[in-house]
């Protein structure tokens, strides 16, 4: 089994070679060169894209259990303080804490390597977390319903937490989400003839302020839900109408009603926007992930199991607006997620994230344990 020395290595080589979905080449590799080194009388491997699964035969082919982990980096310019294991991939940087779930599920996999597991488990090392989403193309191909589990298991860092720490609930723990992307289109002009065009920057700040009334007034205000305008793009220069204009931004939801509720308002301002302004705009909703949803008896089993164990300091979490497209996972096969303490003062996504590498240890340990019993 990986000892702690050398899962910290493997997490400063991964740290070093951050890359984007489905461009996870290097990764893929490194992965596989570690795999390799386990003893491979249990193991059988199979390569899904940038992805890999790894089958462990169990005593009992009667289940199988499934652990998860994603792959990708993001497009970040790295600012923390380290030094030796940076990344050196200009522009692209671990900040969701993926170089700690690899760890983590290849500290766990190693162990069932030696130690064969009571039932078969499958490990998922999944690319294109943050986009544009590989959860449900695997779900979807041949490999993975080969050896699709009963259960599925997996984690995410969370900075807010001290080492030894694991958040979790049953129910909703992530919000659906979706991009949002809007394109208006009109006709450009003379800033001195506004008469003979059709202004796309006025069209775009009217649109942006009407979708502040979603949530204000067409959500349930005991429901949730977040409409976030992060972009907003339109014109040349400063005396030329602008022919278009383009609006970025992201929806959130505590429910799949909620979601379908807030897109159709979108689309109802947009076509009165269509007409009111007398241009076309078109909607492209880009990567969408459904919720994370903790099933209830399978999520009772671990936290009953958490309580008894005194390495572990338990808190029961309130649901959060982030994404994660484990959510597709879940909606398949019954399983969890959990939030897994890091201790850093920086969150996810951010260029400064330095988890606490003393959480690769207790989680592989609590993960095993779990697993073994
Ligand atoms: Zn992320
Ligand atoms: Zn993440």
């Amino acid at each position: 089994m990986l000892s702690v020395e050398q899962l910290t290595k493997i997490r400063r080589d991964l740290h070093r070679i951050p890359e984007f979905g489905y461009e996870e080449v290097k990764t893929q590799q490194y992965l596989l060169g570690q795999i390799a080194q386990f003893p491979q009388e249990l193991l059988t491997i199979k390569k899904w894209k940038t992805g890999i699964l790894v089958h462990v035969k169990g005593l009992d082919s009667s289940k199988t259990i499934g652990y998860r982990a994603d792959i990708d980096g993001l497009p970040i310019v790295e600012q923390t303080s380290y030094t030796d294991f940076r990344s050196t991939h200009e522009g692209a940087m671990h900040a969701c804490g993926h170089d700690l779930h690899m760890t983590i599920a290849l500290g766990v996999l190693s162990y069932f390597a030696h130690q064969q597991p009571k039932y078969n488990q499958v490990f998922i090392f999944q690319p294109a977390e943050e986009g544009p989403g590989g959860a449900k193309p695997m779900l979807e191909s041949p490999e993975l319903i080969e050896w699709k589990p009963d259960k599925i298991m997996a984690l995410h860092i969370a900075p807010e937490y001290p080492v030894g720490t694991i958040a979790i609930k049953t129910g909703l723990l992530f919000a659906n989400t979706s991009e949002l992307f809007i394109t208006l289109k009109g006709k450009g002009g003379h800033a001195a003839y506004p008469h003979t065009a059709n202004d796309m920057v006025v069209a775009a700040s009217h649109l942006v302020t009407q979708l502040q009334t979603i949530v204000s007034r067409n959500v349930n205000p005991l429901d949730a839900g977040v409409v976030t305008i992060g972009v907003i793009k339109g014109g040349t220069k400063q005396n030329i109408i602008a022919d278009t204009a383009v609006i970025e931004g992201t929806i959130r939801t505590r429910s799949i009603e909620t979601m379908k509720l807030i897109k159709k308002r979108i689309e109802d301002l947009t076509k009165g926007m269509e007409t009111g302004f007398d241009c076309s705009i078109s909607i492209d909703y880009g990567a969408n992930y459904c919720q994370v949803y903790n099933e209830e008896s399978v999520t009772k089993d671990f936290i009953e199991y958490l309580k008894g164990q005194e390495s572990v300091n338990l808190v029961i979490c309130d649901e959060a607006m982030t994404g994660e497209d484990f959510g597709y996972f879940l909606e398949e096969i019954p399983g969890f997620m959990f939030w897994l303490g890091v201790d850093s003062k920086y969150g996810l996504h951010d260029a400064r994230l330095e988890p606490n590498e003393n959480a690769i240890g207790f989680a592989v340990q609590t993960i095993v344990d779990y697993l073994a019993k």
